[in-house]
């Protein structure tokens, strides 16, 4: 379980996050949606304290991330994967070579262990015929994928993805979002940043609106989207749907 009570982060005199509160239980998938600048990255590294709150709670399992010192963080934060909207692979290592670095270097993996782990999980994600390239060989949507098994490569038990197919072409979309609703399927917990608006009806099992550093609404994506109870919101799906 992942649970922020009472959130609130500040840059200097701009307030981000204006009391922010969420439970994730194990096994749910939780989107987060709301216009730029609402505070949803912001909020998302709050949750492994890669921005440490100004105040408020943050629990891992039963760990308090937010009273922690930085070496324990480090720590914990191995639990909760995190994917970002840019890639941000090695560029001069290969595939398989971004997918057994941190396992062999902070789990202490072996690099047999490392390379038969990594193995499975490019097939998982369909490109283990790419171990050997570099990342500049790949398109978008393989990049992407390949960041996904490299942060699943640390087997963590959460999975924070930030607009994961925000910088694709439209056509590597889906290739990306199948992989993440077959880890849905698989069971992982996961916290998930999107404008795919289809795909959050489909996988989410809570949809939570995000406006102006605050969490607006809070449901059952059936409910959420048929029946936004804000205006914000409402707003907010006129304007993309
Ligand atoms: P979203 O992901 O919903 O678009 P962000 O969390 O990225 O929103 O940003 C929310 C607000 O916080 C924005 O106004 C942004 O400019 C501000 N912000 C984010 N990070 C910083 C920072 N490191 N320093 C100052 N302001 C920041
Ligand atoms: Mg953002």
């Amino acid at each position: 379980m992942i649970k922020a009570e009472h959130i609130v982060k500040d840059f200097g005199s701009i307030k981000v996050l204006k009391d922010v509160s969420l439970q994730i239980n194990q096994g749910e998938v939780v989107v987060v949606i709301g216009p730029s600048g609402s505070g949803k990255s912001t909020f998302l590294r709050c949750l492994n304290l890669l921005e440490r709150p100004t105040s408020g709670t943050v629990m891992v399992d039963e760990h308090n991330m937010t009273a922690m010192k930085p070496k324990q963080v480090i720590k914990v934060r191995e639990k909760v994967g995190m994917v970002f909207q840019h890639f941000y692979l090695f560029p001069h290592k290969t595939v398989l070579d971004n997918l057994i670095y941190a396992p062999m270097k902070v789990k202490g993996l072996s690099k047999e262990e490392a390379v038969k782990k990594a193995e499975e999980l490019l097939n998982k994600v369909g490109l283990l015929e790419k171990k050997n390239q570099y990342p500049n060989k790949l398109s978008g949507g393989q990049k992407q994928r390949v960041a996904i098994a490299r942060s699943l490569a640390m087997e963590p038990d959460y999975m924070l993805f930030d607009e994961p197919t925000s910088a694709l072409d439209p056509e590597m979309v889906k290739e990306v979002l199948d992989v993440i609703q077959s880890l849905a399927e698989s069971g992982m917990t996961m916290i998930i940043v999107t404008h795919e608006m289809g795909f959050a009806k489909q996988v989410a099992n809570k949809v939570v609106f995000m406006d102006d550093g605050r969490i607006l609404e809070s449901n059952t994506p059936e409910a959420f989207f048929s029946n936004p109870t804000t205006e914000r919101a409402k707003d907010f799906l006129e304007k993309i749907l």
